[in-house]
């Protein structure tokens, strides 16, 4: 059966998400651990995630993925917002020990001008030094479009951070669909070729969840726009592929489409129906 959710609000705490995600026909989903500019976090109520893991497990919710900040930048030029970024990781990664043996997904950073190097090198400096050994999370790279300055639209700069972390069993990645499409990897004419790549240079291993959307930009436009599945340029049967492969087939998979719930409910049906 197929693992697919949305991204929902936190606000009222897990087990209101986890029930939210069974109503709209959801067995997985995904979160902000926090206010997505950054800044303070909710504290996390033991009670409620102990309820969540229950519930989770009664109604056999797929692995769901928390989302860092956007504001978390490990690769800033300037100090103050890497260890910003630190502080807020390391405090999210604690707290996903609550909710444990899921996922904590981010977007690997901007090198805002210092070179995709030297941004690879402050991303792996500070997974060296938050992973804990005894942490259960699995922490995800997301694919990036490649606007500005972003770490991360290529396989070579994933892979690469990946093989700077000393305690990589930690790592995996989230592709993301509209992601791959505007850094131009064609999972529209070539899914096989596309996934032949990320195993060569990534491994598949590594691949553990995915953003399902559709892009309002054009292929390699390097352009982060999402679409809702079918209004977009990589367009629904080339999502439905995606999602009845055998590769993605096993995974979470969560949508990020500018929808509201119905908007979502509609699009997991239709994707289950793929
Ligand atoms: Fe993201
Ligand atoms: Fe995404
Ligand atoms: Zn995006």
């Amino acid at each position: 059966m197929l693992h697919i959710g949305c991204h929902l609000s936190i606000s009222k705490g897990f087990m209101h998400i986890g029930q939210e995600a069974s109503s709209i026909g959801a067995d997985t989903f995904q979160f902000f651990t926090r206010n997505p500019q950054g800044g303070q976090a909710k504290e996390i109520d033991p009670v409620d995630a102990q309820q969540y893991n229950a519930y989770a497990e009664e109604h056999q919710f797929a692995k769901i993925v928390a989302h860092a900040p956007y504001t978390l930048n490990p690769c800033s030029d300037k100090k103050q917002t890497r260890e910003f970024a630190e502080m807020v990781f390391a405090d999210d990664l604690k707290r996903m020990e609550y909710v444990p043996n899921n996922y904590y997904n981010f977007h690997p950073g901007s090198h805002v001008g210092q070179g995709a190097e030297t941004g690879i090198a402050m991303i792996t400096d500070l997974l060296n030094r938050i992973l804990q050994p005894a942490q259960t999370t699995t922490v995800l790279l997301e694919t990036m479009s490649g606007k500005g300055s972003e770490v991360g639209s290529t396989f070579e700069e994933l892979a690469e951070i990946i093989a700077g972390v000393k305690l990589s069993d930690k790592m995996g990645v989230c592709l993301d669909t509209c992601h791959v499409f505007a850094a131009g990897y064609d999972i529209v004419n070539d899914l096989e070729g596309v996934l032949r790549r990320f195993d060569e240079i990534i491994g598949l291993k590594r691949l553990k969840a995915v953003h399902l959307n559709d892009s309002l930009m054009p292929f390699a436009s390097h352009k982060d726009r999402h679409a809702k599945i079918g209004e977009g340029l990589i367009g629904k049967e080339a999502l439905e592929r995606i999602v009845k492969h055998p590769v993605f087939n096993m995974l979470p998979i969560v949508l990020e489409t500018p929808n509201d719930l119905v908007g979502y409910a509609a699009e997991i049906k239709m994707m289950r129906n793929a």
